[in-house]
């Protein structure tokens, strides 16, 4: 056996070890005698000694230890093509109006278009999915999107019908989350929309009431954050509901208060929160407005790695669900990366990035009573891979980001690496429950001595000592 190319190690100032393989998502934590046990017994060649014996079976079973002849890279690369292919589910995130009634100075699809999906985009949709399950598909999974999606509540509405129905009739499976402002969201929506099978909500706020009401605008310019909250307790009613809060650097520095206020109002018990820091991810055709980029003031990649962690502490001291998890390993990078996965616009445009939204340039197709008819711009979200730098072949987060998104890959963007790559270590040391200031990254053999011991020589994350 060798060792896996995926280990990341940390030890303690006991020596004890703590290990994560980002290609399983596995973690092993192994006392500091029992290292020396099991190296001594592996380099001796004597590793049926039963102690050995075992952690080196628990290495093997989770990951850290794989055969000689193993080509991780190039089974991650197969695996990844395979789910980028698979048609077994169709993922669509739907627009049934590209209308909004709020007017947020960031919002990417201001001023492109706002319409109301038309019966005939309709039933060009129904015919799609019908075609879909027709060859071989075997659920559906869709979310509400748009502009605001509640502002064409009867075409949710029908399109919801029918979509239960078709699948109904093929025996596929079936659900659906909605992406909304929450301006709009009244309990008799919710509990309609719960008996559509849409079974999570998903709210923005921008910070306390002063930061968000000076962003999430509605035209008429009244405040808003309190109608919100209304509307989540409304949506909570009927689903779980997922906060999302939009963080630039003013926004990080007030985290803690908007979280004591809705702690205050009972809604730490029935949100999930989770922040989303503001980003300049410009789309090929449409550069950024000048002024955006001043007033996004957004955080860099560090910073908001450094964030995250901080928000997962006053998430739990506030009594909100908080998980410490470290990454999963990922099957694709975003919908954007998957073959079956589409963003159909009101007008019947088709994107594979919901960051296009809006832009006729981009529309990687449209939806026609025959199917989607596929445009040039397609074939760059097929072909993105190639722009991936080798740094990201080469990366031992590979498993868990993929590269993370094909967009700023193709924008030739640098900044294009997770919180996971800044702060591993601190998100390993939360997983095993021990103060974070206590763990070193280490390389450590784990195979023994004449059998692969050097790791594998890929790179490790530059920001090893956070
Ligand atoms: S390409 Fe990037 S911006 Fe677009 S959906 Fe994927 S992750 Fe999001
Ligand atoms: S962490 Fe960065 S370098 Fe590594 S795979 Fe992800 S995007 Fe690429």
């Amino acid at each position: 056996m060798k060792e896996s190319a995926y280990n990341l190690c940390a030890r303690d100032a006991d020596g004890n070890l703590y290990l994560f393989n980002t290609r399983r998502g596995s973690v092993h934590l192994m006392a500091a005698d029992a290292y020396v046990a099991y190296r001594a017994a592996a380099s001796s060649g004597a590793a049926d000694v039963e102690d050995a014996a075992e952690t080196r079976r628990k290495l093997i079973d989770k990951g850290f230890l794989v055969d000689d002849d193993a080509d991780e890279l190039a089974e991650i690369i197969a695996a990844h093509q395979q789910a980028r292919e698979s048609r077994e589910q169709l993922d669509l995130l739907i627009a049934p109006s590209m209308a909004c009634n709020l007017d947020c100075f960031y919002c990417f699809e201001s001023n492109r278009y706002a319409g109301r999906m038309r019966a005939e985009v309709q039933s060009n949709v129904e015919r799609f999915v019908r075609r879909c399950f027709g060859s071989g598909t075997k659920r559906l999974d869709v979310t509400w999107y748009g502009g605001e999606p509640l502002l064409a509540f009867s075409v949710v509405e029908k399109l919801s019908e029918r979509f239960l129905s078709v699948c109904e009739e093929f025996g596929g499976g079936y659900s659906a989350q909605i992406v909304t402002n929450g301006t709009l969201m009244s309990r008799e929506k919710a509990r309609r929309l719960a008996s559509w099978k849409v079974k999570r909500a998903q709210i923005t706020l921008d910070g306390p009431p002063e930061l968000h009401d000076a962003r999430r605008v509605p035209k008429n310019r009244k405040p808003t954050f309190y109608a919100i909250l209304d509307g989540i307790e409304a949506a909570a009613a009927h689903m779980p509901v997922t906060l999302r809060i939009n963080v630039c650097r003013k926004v990080a520095a007030r985290l803690e208060e908007l979280l004591q206020i809705l702690a205050a109002r009972g809604l730490n018990r029935v949100v999930s929160a989770y922040m989303a820091p503001l980003q300049r991810v410009t789309p090929m055709s449409s550069p950024a407005l000048p002024s955006h980029d001043a007033q996004l003031d957004a955080l860099d990649g560090r910073e908001a790695a450094d964030l995250g962690l901080r928000f997962n502490d006053l998430l739990w001291k506030y009594g909100f669900a908080v998980s410490h998890r470290l990454p999963e390993p990922r099957c694709t990078a975003c919908m954007a990366d998957k073959a079956h996965s589409f963003l159909i616009e009101a007008n019947g445009d088709v994107q594979k990035c919901y960051w296009t939204a809006g832009l006729r340039a981009e529309a990687a197709g449209r939806l026609t009573a025959d199917g989607i008819v596929f445009l040039e711009p397609h074939r760059k979200w097929q072909e993105w891979t190639a722009s991936r730098p080798a740094e990201c072949l080469h990366c031992i987060m590979l498993p868990v980001c993929l590269g993370r998104c094909p967009l700023r890959h193709l924008n030739r963007q640098s900044d294009y690496c997770p919180p996971i790559k800044h702060n591993w270590i601190r998100m390993l040391a939360r997983t095993a429950r021990v103060p974070e200031e206590q763990l070193v990254p280490v390389q450590l053999p784990l195979a023994g001595a004449n059998v692969g011991s050097s790791p594998s020589g890929r790179e490790l994350p530059t920001d090893l000592h956070n």
